[in-house]
């Protein structure tokens, strides 16, 4: 057990859940367990890039179970309720389902979720539900196989990912989320059919704006479909009512289809940012805090972990951490920033 101690920030005197500098607070944390994925979709982890080559991270810079659990119950002392489990592919990581017990055992986490490309949801979701998990996010571009098979650009069949979808819902891990990510050119006409399919109470589908997270994917404005454009596109065959939000920082814009069965959102990060009501931090594979999904610099807690500091001593670098937020990457977005420096969405989660 390392016994060197590092220097912390001077500790405020502040409440224990500190709001940021835009008087945000802090309510969800989102981890990623790991930053490998069995999936290459081109606008998140381009084979190209994220080839043989690639040196992902090693086993010993993972947190640990116990690691990520130790702040998770931190966190909740600032006001963190909710957990997501990303990655990379969650469920690659080996024995996630003992995580998720841990996890469920914080005391003050009111929701813990994951997101997946479900590829292997078929055979863990029964296992992951009685673990703990409440909910999960499914990542799914397309019906057809063919186009599928290009969004993902890996050797899964599209069917895989719906027996992974009907797997969670009979688990009980509903209402399933499933996200759709909209390029323009490449998959706008499934957005309809997947809609039409997850018509329901037992899924909600959200459409993602294509955004420029990482510097990996050649992201450029023309190929975001506006949500909405999508909107329209499903109003007109499905007639949608918009829907209060369900609480602050909720990242998805909401739509009921007229006369009930369901509802959809639209998570429109490129054309109607949520900033200001952005209340979640993201804690990579190894351990590193960020605050924004387009952040390129983080705050190293593993080595806070190591070193043998004190719950109260990260309680209160987390606190200094979040009491001087003021990220507001989509509210600042222009033509030149995707240029920048950030992060790849693998790595930080998404
Ligand atoms: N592997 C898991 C999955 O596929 O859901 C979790 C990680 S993945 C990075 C999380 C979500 O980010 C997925 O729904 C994915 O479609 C979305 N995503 C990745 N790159 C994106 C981009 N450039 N624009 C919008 N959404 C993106």
């Amino acid at each position: 057990m390392p016994t060197k101690k590092t220097t912390l920030p001077p500790s405020t005197t502040e409440a224990a859940s500190p709001a940021d500098t835009l008087g945000r607070p802090l309510r969800d944390l989102r981890i990623s367990v790991t930053d490998r994925c069995n999936f290459r979709c081109p606008y998140c982890m381009p084979k190209e890039v994220f080839g043989r080559e690639y040196k992902f991270l090693p086993q010993d810079q993972l947190l640990s179970f116990e690691e990520i659990t130790r702040l998770a119950g931190i966190f909740t002392s600032l006001g963190v309720r909710k957990l997501r489990l990303t990655g990379g592919e969650p469920t690659i990581r080996r024995g996630l389902p003992k995580l998720v017990r841990m996890l469920s055992a914080v005391e003050g986490i009111e929701d813990l979720a994951m997101t997946t490309n479900a590829s292997r949801l078929a055979t863990m979701a029964p296992e992951l539900r009685e673990s703990g998990l409440r909910r999960v996010t499914v990542s799914l571009d397309s019906l057809d196989d063919a186009r599928f098979r290009e969004m993902s650009d890996a050797k899964f069949s599209v069917d895989l990912v719906l027996e992974g979808i009907e797997a969670a819902r009979r688990a009980g891990l509903v209402p399933v989320k499933i996200n759709v990510v909209v390029k323009r050119g490449a998959n706008e006409e499934d957005a309809l059919a997947i809609a039409q399919r997850y018509r329901g109470p037992d899924y909600i589908v959200r459409f993602i704006e294509y955004m420029d997270v990482g510097k990996t994917n050649g992201w450029r404005m023309k190929d975001v479909v506006p949500a909405a454009e999508i909107i329209e596109a499903i109003g007109r065959e499905l007639p949608l009512e918009a829907v209060d939000p369900n609480y602050r920082g909720e990242v998805a814009r909401r739509w009921r289809y007229a006369g009930g069965k369901g509802e959809i959102g639209v998570i429109a990060s490129v054309t109607q940012p949520f900033c200001g009501d952005c209340t979640r931090a993201r804690l990579s594979a190894d351990g590193r805090l960020y605050t924004c999904l387009f952040a390129n610099r983080g705050h190293d807690l593993r080595k806070l972990l190591r070193s043998g500091a004190n719950d109260d001593e990260i309680e209160a670098f987390l606190h200094d951490v979040w009491s001087r937020r003021a990220d507001r990457y989509s509210e600042e977005r222009t033509e030149k920033t995707p240029d920048s420096d950030k992060i790849e969405m693998s790595y930080i989660g998404g």
